[in-house]
């Protein structure tokens, strides 16, 4: 909700991207969420690459809304599959002024490595986790703790810089 808060606030300065294929971005009110493991809710068809919304249930048999064909699938990046929009996140992180990693493990490439690749671009690097990420030491600052505290109070303090 806090990145949702942030997002509304400026609409055309913050790029939301998420290793996650849930819904609870835009459940906390953030819009145009990049999912570069794709969302769950979507279906996906690996014969021609159609997508649609997924059914509350799906099936190996399911046709292709689109080719007919019986190879319908989450839409989902699964292991040793490039995750989505690469080249869209590449773009914002090359002009981005402050790259923040929320609550990651750092452990799963490429979004691991987009500490480094933010860096190298000179741009400022924030970590807010519940423990050090195995590329802690790659960032500017760490601020530890439980999201639901550090992720308010470093949005309300982007928000109100006053108040940092
Ligand atoms: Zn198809």
């Amino acid at each position: 909700m806090a990145l949702g808060q942030l997002v509304k606030a400026w609409p055309d300065d913050v790029t939301l991207v998420t290793q996650n294929i849930d819904d609870l971005h835009e459940k906390g009110g953030a819009n145009r969420v990049i999912h570069m493991h794709g969302q769950l809710s979507r279906a996906l068809c690996a014969g021609c690459g159609a997508r649609w919304d997924a059914p509350p249930e799906m099936h190996t048999q399911d046709r292709c809304p689109d080719c007919d064909a019986r190879a319908t699938r989450p839409d989902v990046v699964w292991f040793g599959e490039i995750p989505y929009h690469m080249e869209l996140i590449g773009a914002a992180l090359a002009q981005a002024e402050l790259f923040v990693a929320i609550g990651t493990s750092g452990s799963v490439y490429p979004a691991a490595g987009f500490v480094a690749e933010a860096r190298a671009q000179g741009v400022r690097t924030l970590e807010l986790n519940l423990t050090p990420s195995d590329t802690a030491g790659a960032f500017d600052a760490v601020r530890l703790g439980p999201a639901t505290e550090v992720v308010p109070a470093w949005v309300a303090q982007v928000l109100e810089p006053g108040l940092g």
